[in-house]
């Protein structure tokens, strides 16, 4: 049911195919994030329209709102939200981590207390599996301790371990799911941590795959505040420690400069709420300026496409000025145009990436891509 397939490489930049049960993921791809089973503000037939492939749902706010097993009921995640393509939920682990001074970790889980009423909840390994099998995505993202960007080296250390050794409970939980009960085919994915510290990174990606035939890898705490030139060199540290026949998906990344320095390295599935979080902050992305507010004055009478290059719904019909006048007026329906553009946007990086590593043409058009964007962007 999972299978991946490389159609191309262009020195560790790869153009590959993942294959789901709900279909097939040309990569490098960007998946828009529906953390309530929505991608905020669209209709899953805009997600559909705009090229989106695989979409995300969060665990910790489904497991909250509505509950898992309401979902289950209902059908699994993709009957629920109506989205036929694959989806992924990821394991919650971030987000209960996020949530500094109403939690405590320990070997066994992390309790906390929902950010919506307050009440007292606890996550195991185990129990995540559970969550994520009753949603019943396509892949499932094992529990894992994510370190804040900056850390020591000592707590790097403390959370590879508990990773790897949750990455067994998950796995063991995650098998006897599959047998016990009929549903969906599932694939897990383990995720990687060892912060920015290249012989964690190395060690820890060893022992990630002693323990399993992986259907693909989740590369995690990076993102979280550390150096850019430290993420790209632990990325070029992963794409020499992880087989090249298997998809790598780089969490929470990104921005658009982001992703094109990762596809470079070998990554080849992305996810980042900045797309409609911009969107909703009357910021989007273009190919000649780099990122722009909308509110700025320049735009008060600018009778031009938000971008020229782009071929989605917002850039087909309506014009700079009347989107300006959108974000000023703080109307709903900027939220909406924004973020169909600011995806597209991202879905469309992804879509030339291939292209052009099928061509072998990436690394001469990524520079070109790069310098545009940076030059222009940094004059906002
Ligand atoms: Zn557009």
């Amino acid at each position: 049911m999972f299978d991946f397939t490389l159609d191309a490489a262009e020195g560790s930049a790869r153009a590959g195919r993942f294959t789901t049960p709900h279909g097939e993921i040309p990569t490098p791809s960007f998946m828009p994030v529906g953390t309530l089973g929505t991608v905020k503000a669209l209709s899953m037939e805009e997600v559909e329209a705009l090229g989106a492939r695989m979409v995300l749902a969060n665990t910790y706010h489904l497991y909250l709102r509505p509950g898992h097993e309401l979902v289950r009921s209902l059908g699994g995640v993709h009957e629920f939200s109506r989205w036929r393509g694959p989806m992924l939920t990821d394991s919650g682990g971030y987000q209960v981590f996020s949530l500094a001074g109403t939690r405590r970790i320990h070997d066994d889980g992390v309790e906390f207390k929902s950010h919506i009423d307050g009440s007292a909840h606890s996550f195991t390994p185990e129990f995540v599996m559970e969550i994520q099998r009753a949603l019943g995505a396509d892949v499932v993202m094992a529990f894992d301790e994510c370190p804040p960007g900056g850390c020591d080296r000592a707590t790097a250390e403390r959370a590879c371990a508990r990773t790897l050794a949750w990455l067994e409970r998950c796995a063991k939980r995650f098998g006897e799911l599959g047998c016990e009960e009929p549903g969906p085919s599932q694939a897990l994915f383990p995720v990687l941590q060892g912060n920015v510290f290249d012989d964690l990174r190395d060690e820890h990606a060893r022992r990630v795959r002693e323990l399993g035939e992986w259907a693909g890898f989740g590369i995690g705490g990076l993102s979280v505040g550390e150096a850019k030139p430290d993420m790209w060199r632990t990325l070029e540290v992963l794409d020499d420690a992880l087989p090249t026949d298997r998809p790598r998906y780089l969490m929470g990344v990104g921005y658009p400069d982001d992703l094109l320095e990762a596809i470079a390295r070998g990554c080849d599935l992305f996810d980042c709420v900045a797309p409609t979080r911009n969107a909703r902050h009357g910021t989007a992305w273009t190919s000649e300026e780099g990122q722009v507010n909308l509110k700025a004055a320049r735009f008060r009478d600018d009778t031009g496409p938000l971008d020229a290059a782009c071929d989605c719904a917002t850039c087909g019909r309506y014009d700079r000025a009347y989107l300006r006048h959108l974000v000023v007026a703080g109307e709903w329906l900027a939220m909406r145009l924004l973020s169909i553009h600011n995806l597209r946007f991202l879905v469309r990086l992804g879509e030339e990436a291939r292209s052009r590593i099928g061509e072998g043409s990436f690394d001469g058009w990524r520079r070109d891509w790069l310098q545009r964007y940076r030059k222009e962007g940094s004059r906002q």
